[in-house]
């Protein structure tokens, strides 16, 4: 959920704009000085003096000085960092800049030291590491030896290599074919138990394990596969089996090269799982699902909803007005991009109830969060689909991006 939350924040981040280069992105990581960075920009201040813009100068030199004061609240970086964007935003049309300030603390270290000042904020750094949050299990098996690997985000980490003690397929001479055969089956058991065992020790704890790939450059993959080697939760979670040229370290680098295209597929498999379910309690009309913004608000309110649908790239925001005279509330539904037009019509608008011309907008709140907090509530999974399966594109184009599969029935 909070990574919901730092995802919609750093959408609305990137999408923001400055009137010249004067945006100030930085990237702190963990066990870097702060002095260091203090440092730093007090030379990049320097630097500043010299643009040519009165505007722009004076623009990028308050960004920093504002990243100066906010960075001073730290001793040290934090665990996994620390993230600033800064700078003068146009708040509606030219002249109305005003500064903004974002203090982010990364929910997994970050690795880069990283400043920039850009025409926008520099936040694809964060993205990535949301995006890649996920932790796979990859194990990498053939007969001579095993390789037990974790990529977790982007970070490879070998956890155990051993070998399998299995004698080749030639047997030495003066033993008997058939009793070689034998030991060298007993040992392939061993071997593969052995690597089982460990393999459920390492991704049996993980809680974010997403999927395990089993890879190896010859046959004995499969056998191992196949076999009762890995715990059942680990062996449901087998996505796939792949060829490698290589074994150990070089063969698991081989598998990470193909993970993101992996990853893409896993993600998507899960979306169309999930917007088929919901197609098929519609087709059937169970009347376990429900769709639209007004049903599923409802549906959430009572505490039905099992499973929480958005289309990302829903641009609506809920909108609250209040009449500054009588207290006179009411809330309304509108894109985006209305919201600045909406916002003007009010002035000289008489209040529906007091007649007084006083209302204003109080607040605004994407529609997507809105509901994402209403799910939070009531302990709703919040599945966010994306447009790039067809299942996705229908959730967008044919129920408007807002749907809900349901806990129970709801009266009509
Ligand atoms: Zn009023």
């Amino acid at each position: 959920m909070q990574q919901f939350r730092l995802r919609k924040t750093l959408d609305t981040l990137a999408r923001k704009e400055g009137r010249g280069t004067e945006l100030v992105s930085l990237y702190v990581p963990p066990g870097k000085q702060i002095s260091d960075a203090m440092t730093m920009l007090r030379d990049e201040y320097g630097t500043a003096s010299n643009i040519k813009s009165t505007t722009t100068r004076k623009n990028v030199m308050d960004a920093i000085v504002r990243v100066q004061q906010r960075l001073k609240l730290f001793k040290e970086a934090p665990e996994n960092g620390l993230v600033i964007f800064c700078g003068a935003i146009p708040q509606n049309g030219a002249g109305s800049e005003r500064i903004e300030t974002y203090v982010i603390v990364p929910p997994e270290p970050i690795r880069i030291y990283l400043y920039r000042c850009d025409a926008r904020f520099h936040t694809e750094h964060l993205q990535e590491l949301l995006r890649e949050k996920e932790t796979y299990g990859i194990i990498l098996v053939d007969s001579s030896a095993a390789t037990i690997a974790k990529l977790e985000g982007r970070r490879l980490e070998i956890v155990r290599e051993m070998t399998s003690g299995v004698p080749g397929k030639t047997r030495a001479g003066g033993q008997s074919a058939r009793r070689y055969e034998r030991l060298r089956e007993m040992r392939l058991q061993e071997y593969f138990t052995r690597v089982g065992e460990h393999a459920n020790e390492i991704f049996l704890p993980i809680e974010t394990l997403k999927g395990i790939i089993i890879a190896g450059p010859g046959p004995t993959k499969y056998d191992f596969e196949k076999g009762e080697y890995l715990n059942y939760m680990l062996k449901a979670k087998v996505i796939d089996v792949i060829d490698t040229a290589y074994v150990e370290e070089q063969g698991v680098k081989e598998v990470v090269d193909k993970a993101p295209e992996i990853m893409r597929k896993i993600r998507y498999i899960e979306e169309r799982r999930i917007v088929q379910q919901f197609l098929y309690e519609i087709g059937h009309d169970t009347g376990m699902v429900t769709y639209g913004e007004d049903e599923v608000r409802r549906a959430l309110e009572k505490g039905a909803v099992r499973t929480l649908l958005l289309s990302e790239g829903v641009d609506i925001s809920r909108v609250t007005v209040k009449c500054g005279s009588c207290g006179y509330q009411e809330e309304q539904t509108m894109k985006n991009q209305m919201l600045a037009s909406f916002e003007q019509s009010l002035s000289g608008k008489p209040c529906p109830k007091c007649k007084v011309p006083t209302l204003a907008v109080v607040e605004t709140e994407e529609l997507i969060e809105n509901f994402a907090k209403l799910a939070e509530y009531t302990n709703s999974d919040v599945e966010v689909v994306s447009g790039e399966t067809e299942e996705g594109q229908m959730l967008k184009n044919s129920f408007g991006g807002i749907a809900a599969i349901l806990r129970f029935k709801l009266s009509q």
